[in-house]
């Protein structure tokens, strides 16, 4: 798969970065913590990365998924307290 021209807008940056990016912003080199959540509807972006990368770095960066949407959902709710402790003032 040639992914030199897939571009996307990135969430956590708020501006178009190319797939090159992506594949390697992550920890020590590795992808984003993102990149599945991103490519996904693009390309079969878990099935390219599988046979790009070595067996361990590929387990590592699936571990790293979950971690990330607890992180989400707590700062979801540090929002909520934030929002309502605006209310009450
Ligand atoms: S994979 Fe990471 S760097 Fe790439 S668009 Fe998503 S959040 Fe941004």
């Amino acid at each position: 798969m040639d992914t030199s021209s897939l571009i996307k807008r990135c969430p956590r940056l708020g501006s178009d970065v190319p797939f090159s990016y992506c594949r390697g912003c992550g920890e020590k080199g590795l992808p984003c913590f993102k990149v599945f959540d991103c490519w996904w509807e693009t390309f079969d972006v878990v099935e390219y990365l599988k046979a790009e990368l070595p067996e361990q770095d590929f387990a590592r960066l699936r571990e790293t998924r979950p971690k990330e949407k607890v992180l989400s959902l707590l700062e979801i709710i540090e929002q909520a307290r934030k929002n309502a402790a605006q209310e009450k003032a």
